[in-house]
């Protein structure tokens, strides 16, 4: 068991010495039960009952024997992140505001499209890299998340979505840099995509990187199959240095070899993602650049006109430019598409996610986009 595993920080009270159970893969949880002197299968039980039938109060669980019940209310806690606040865009995309156990805040975006719900999560509070296009880097990291507020993340979302609506797809595209928080990201992901849980596909599941090359390397060695997404915006080390400090780390060279070596399961593409500015890294040379580096990386490039804030000293490409950019992409055999931004009206849009009302920073008037409170208990039992 890793840091999940508890009862044993010095100190702790007994309400504090509970397990939180989210955050246990299932064969942990097998173990925890085993402990509590139960059959490892039930340990299965209840992670069915915790992911498949997102219970939240073990004494409803009717396949449970009643001793091993009271054992759980006693000694178990399911710490699902609590909803604080939420806004609604014009588009329909909703940002939540979620706060954890000790009083940390993150938030998570719900994005519906026609044929799918997608779940965007964060892997940090805060985050450390200060790419300097993105809030959430304003905000310093404050701490890493544990892999149950990575999971709870996508429980409190599908408990708030539409009724009949399944989260169908996640992205760890929020707050923070998973793979400088690979060990609870890792597990997390195991979790997501057991079978006998949340029974996510790898395929429908997408982590986001700046670009850390161990992340990758480990990433690939993990054998999760999960869908990788870089975040790249420029294509020369020195622009890139500028704009992304860890370039300085992992330049575009090492960046791209590990890509290449990252063991894509067939009809696969890695997802390169590139922030367009207004004449910082959107010239014609740019883009042919851009389709030189990616030569033989199964790929695809995802557009992304810069999402502005005042707090941002560069504007987003005009719209003519990021067409000329994605043309050329074309033209040198790389697929492109523009994307289309959701949620700029409520700042939950890519690079947006930032705590400002928090924090006291100013924040852009939204008459159109609806906001309410909401108060919901942090765990249970
Ligand atoms: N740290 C990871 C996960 C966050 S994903 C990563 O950076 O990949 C957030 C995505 O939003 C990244 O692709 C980032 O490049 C993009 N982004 C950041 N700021 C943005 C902005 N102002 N406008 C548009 N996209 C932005």
């Amino acid at each position: 068991m890793g840091q999940a595993a508890l009862g044993t920080r010095q100190g702790a009270s007994r309400a504090a010495a509970r397990q939180d159970l989210l955050g246990l893969t299932r064969q942990e949880l097998e173990a925890w039960a085993e402990a509590q002197g139960e059959a490892a299968y039930r340990g299965r039980q209840v992670f069915k009952w915790l992911y498949q039938k997102r219970g939240s109060d073990p004494g409803a669980w009717s396949n449970i024997p009643r001793a091993f019940r009271g054992v759980l209310a006693e000694r178990a806690a399911i710490g699902r992140p609590a909803l604080v606040r939420e806004e609604v865009s014009r588009d329909g995309t909703r940002k939540f505001l979620l706060g954890l156990g000790d009083g940390e805040r993150i938030e998570s975006v719900l994005i519906p499209d026609e044929d799918r719900l997608t779940a965007c999560i964060s892997s940090q509070a805060g985050c450390a890299l200060e790419c300097g296009f993105c809030l959430t880097g304003l905000m310093g990291l404050k701490r890493n998340l544990g892999p149950g507020e990575i999971v709870g993340q996508v429980l409190t979302l599908q408990g708030a979505a539409a009724p009949g609506a399944r989260v169908s797809h996640i992205v760890l595209m929020g707050m923070g840099e998973p793979l400088a928080n690979f060990g609870n990201v890792e597990r997390a992901l195991r979790i997501l995509t057991d079978p006998d849980g949340p029974g996510f596909s790898p395929r429908r599941v997408t982590l986001s990187t700046v670009g850390l090359v161990p992340g990758i390397r480990r990433l690939a060695a993990s054998g999760l199959q999960v869908n990788l997404a870089i975040s790249l915006s420029g294509t020369t080390d020195e622009q890139r240095g500028r704009l992304m400090p860890v370039n300085r780390r992992y330049p575009l060279e090492a960046l791209l070899a590990a890509c290449r070596e990252y063991p894509l399961p067939p009809r696969r593409r890695i997802t390169f993602e590139y922030v367009l500015m207004d004449r910082v890294n959107d010239s014609a040379e740019d883009a042919r650049r851009l389709t030189v580096l990616l030569r033989g990386i199964r790929c695809k490039v995802n557009l992304l006109p810069l999402n502005e804030s005042p707090l941002l000293p560069f504007r987003p490409s005009p719209r003519q430019r990021v067409e000329a950019f994605q043309k050329t992409m074309h033209e040198g055999g790389v697929t492109a598409t523009i994307r289309e931004s959701r949620g700029h009206d409520i700042s939950a849009a890519c690079g947006m996610l930032h705590n400002a009302s928090e924090q006291g920073l100013p924040l852009e008037a939204n008459p159109a986009s609806g906001e309410k409170a909401l108060d919901t208990p942090q765990a249970s039992p």
